[in-house]
């Protein structure tokens, strides 16, 4: 566990150890705003144990008003069910995802706290301090949000900046960096004109600290403008499709 940003009555806090075997690393997030709480991409099954075993350090289980979860995929939601049954949660999902989401197991009694966000994103508010989901498209996922906490100053960057295999928490060489994150993102980024929109949103953002959900942290604008100008001009997803998909023999 690790605290990014405390003050005041604010603290934002990351989770990075509780993926293990074949699980790919995942960061689980939470921000704390007096008493009350938000967590961002829980994750899973395995992680549901342990993130609740140590969240209560951070935050009373029955004061996690706000869950958000950046899109879709299983090591984000497949334990939501599990969240929304131990809190009095609402749990903002893109829209695109609503009616999928339930599948992992959301049961009739909870479901009416999955809450869809538009496809232009909204502001929500935590302890009365404003909260913003952003429109994050394509970034991998279809439907995708990122968040970001003006108090803090930090940008949830879902899958974004995501990076995997290397040793440290906190990117410090940004040149050396590149290696743990081009790989994932010239696959599972479909296109480089969302990368094109999002910097231009993230370019508006006064950002302190980009958190992405997988791997390293980057903090000071410095590394964190070294990001939005790599990433917007990388060549992936079908971008890079030529040629024809061959038949296995
Ligand atoms: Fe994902």
């Amino acid at each position: 566990m690790i605290t990014l940003v405390e003050s005041g009555q604010h603290k934002n806090v990351l989770f990075h150890d509780l993926s293990e075997g074949l699980s790919v690393q995942a960061n689980q997030h939470v921000i704390v705003d007096g008493d009350r709480g938000m967590l961002l991409d829980p994750g899973g099954h395995k992680v549901y144990p342990k993130l609740l075993g140590e969240i209560s350090s951070v935050v009373a289980i029955s004061a996690i008003d706000i869950m958000v979860f950046s899109h879709q995929d299983p090591d984000i939601v497949a334990a939501t069910n599990g969240w929304l049954m131990i809190t009095e949660a609402k749990a903002y999902v893109p829209s695109l995802w609503t009616r999928f989401i339930p599948h992992f197991g959301v049961d009739t009694y909870v479901e009416k706290r999955l809450i869809s966000v538009p496809d232009e994103g909204m502001v929500i508010k935590l302890n009365e301090k404003p909260m913003l989901l952003l429109p994050a498209h394509f970034l991998h996922s279809s439907g995708n949000l990122h968040v970001y906490d003006p108090e803090s100053k930090i940008l949830y960057s879902g899958d974004l900046g995501a990076s995997l295999g290397q040793s440290y928490t906190h990117v410090t060489d940004f040149d050396q960096h590149i290696q743990y994150m081009e790989g994932f993102h010239r696959r599972y980024m479909p296109s480089n004109k969302a990368l094109k929109m999002w910097a231009a949103m993230a370019r508006k953002l006064d950002i302190e600290i980009m958190a992405p959900q997988h791997g390293a942290i980057f903090v000071g604008k410095e590394l964190v403008n070294r990001f939005i100008d790599w990433v917007e001009c990388i060549e992936c997803g079908v971008d890079q499709l030529g040629g024809e998909y061959k038949i296995p023999s």
